[in-house]
């Protein structure tokens, strides 16, 4: 097999100084990069690779791109944090961009993408008490199986994941899982009038871009709505153009109550979160009651709003549509017997490995490498094939070319 696949000297400087000094929580490629621009990495021996995994999609429009580190460094040389112990120029103007942008009240920002699912289910539990009326504590909340909203304690208290919860507990109590896009499950969830939110993936990223059948966004906006439930999208790495659209919901034209961003939101730049929602919900939250240092920093809103900017300008959601569609088919046509499924929408796309080595998908990843292609496996036999968003039609040939040799070498 080819897990012996050389690397550099150069290369294993680098990682054994990670290997020394650094927690083993991840299991990277054997790859070291100091450079990107648009769809291109390049790696500490100058060689060139296509980002097929965008930083898990928060790279959506593309590497380093220009009008988004001007931003950066324009605003970084003004102020760059206040505390939200005083008010900034920017915070406002933010505020009012993106609320207009995705036509919600209010927006709470915050950093990274598990603090925003977290601040949605704080919003979703005052909402439940204060306004619908659910009894002190009582309020549940509905996600899906196989979820993944992020790391911290609370959230992983609701994953499938055994790899995830392995010896973290105690875990949290208030969550019920269901399948996956499986309306009659939804509906039979929503019977308990405790209820406060469904919380869930539009696609289920990390479960290997698992797309639901066409109207399930639908018919979920209908049971919320019926039952008084708070519809919460976490579309941190299926929104923001990634699938074809602004956002997933917008393949049905549905709008969710709450809606959880991230990743995209800052181009790759720096951490930026973000939960947007109407008054009802958002003014359940009093000063003092959340918050982050760093949430809502000028340097953030600069380099956020440009982000935004850029996706519109550049009408990613168009060619994503586009090129999602062509690597689809072309990814198809390659018949290779070590791909038993192709799927997904836009540019968050996955192929199931076939294969008879459990260790197949990493091994393929690692000839990829070899090749000039950067993927990654999730949960074992499925590749995530999601490249920036600038991708032109050209290299998706060249990447498709890339893909086929490498499944042509496994052995
Ligand atoms: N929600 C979804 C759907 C995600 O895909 C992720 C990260 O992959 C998160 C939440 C967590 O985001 P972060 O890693 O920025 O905390």
């Amino acid at each position: 097999m080819n897990s012996t696949l050389a690397v550099t000297a150069n290369t294993q400087h680098y990682l054994n100084l990670e290997e020394k000094y650094g927690a083993h929580n991840y299991h990277p490629l054997p790859v070291v990069l100091n450079r990107g621009e648009g769809v291109f990495l390049y790696d500490v021996d100058d060689k060139r690779y296509y980002d097929f995994l965008s930083g898990y999609s928060a790279v959506n429009q593309g590497h380093c791109h220009p009008k988004i580190i001007a931003a950066l460094v324009n605003q970084a040389q003004k102020l760059t944090l206040t505390s939200r112990a005083f008010h900034s120029n920017l915070l406002g103007e933010f505020e009012k961009y993106i609320t207009d942008f995705f036509g919600y009240n209010k927006v709470l920002p915050m950093n990274s993408g598990v603090e925003a699912v977290e601040t949605a289910i704080k919003l979703s539990r005052k909402w439940a008490y204060q306004v619908k009326g659910i009894e002190a504590d009582k309020a549940k909340i509905i996600v899906c199986n196989n979820n993944f909203h992020g790391r911290t304690i609370n959230i992983i208290s609701f994953s499938s994941d055994p790899v995830a919860k392995n010896n973290f507990g105690p875990y949290n109590t208030g969550y019920t899982s269901i399948p996956h896009d499986d309306l009659p499950a939804l509906e039979k969830a929503l019977q308990d009038k405790n209820v406060a939110a469904f919380l869930f993936e539009p696609i289920q990223g990390e479960a290997g871009v698992v797309v639901p059948t066409e109207g399930y966004f639908k018919g979920v906006r209908e049971l919320c709505t019926e039952y008084n439930v708070l519809m919460v999208a976490d579309e941190i790495q299926c929104g923001l153009a990634r699938t074809g659209k602004m956002l997933a919901c917008d393949h049905e034209n549905v709008r969710p109550d709450v809606l959880i961003l991230g990743k995209a939101l800052s181009g790759g730049v720096t951490p930026v979160s973000a939960v947007l929602c109407d008054d009802e919900i958002m003014l359940t939250i009093k000063p003092g009651e959340h918050g982050s240092t760093y949430g809502g920093n000028p340097l953030a809103c600069a380099v956020s709003m440009a982000a935004l900017q850029v996706l519109k300008d550049e009408n990613m959601c168009a060619n994503a549509e586009a090129m999602g569609k062509l690597l689809r088919t072309e990814l198809e046509n390659l018949n290779s017997p070590n791909i038993s499924i192709v799927r997904g929408k836009g540019l968050l796309n996955a192929i199931i490995i076939k294969h008879d080595n459990p260790n197949a998908a990493w091994e393929l990843c690692l000839l990829l490498k070899e090749n000039g292609l950067l993927a990654k496996p999730t949960h074992g036999d499925k590749i995530r094939f999601a490249p920036p968003l600038v991708i032109t039609k050209e290299q998706v040939m060249e990447c498709v070319g890339i893909i086929d040799k490498s499944l042509k070498q496994l052995v």
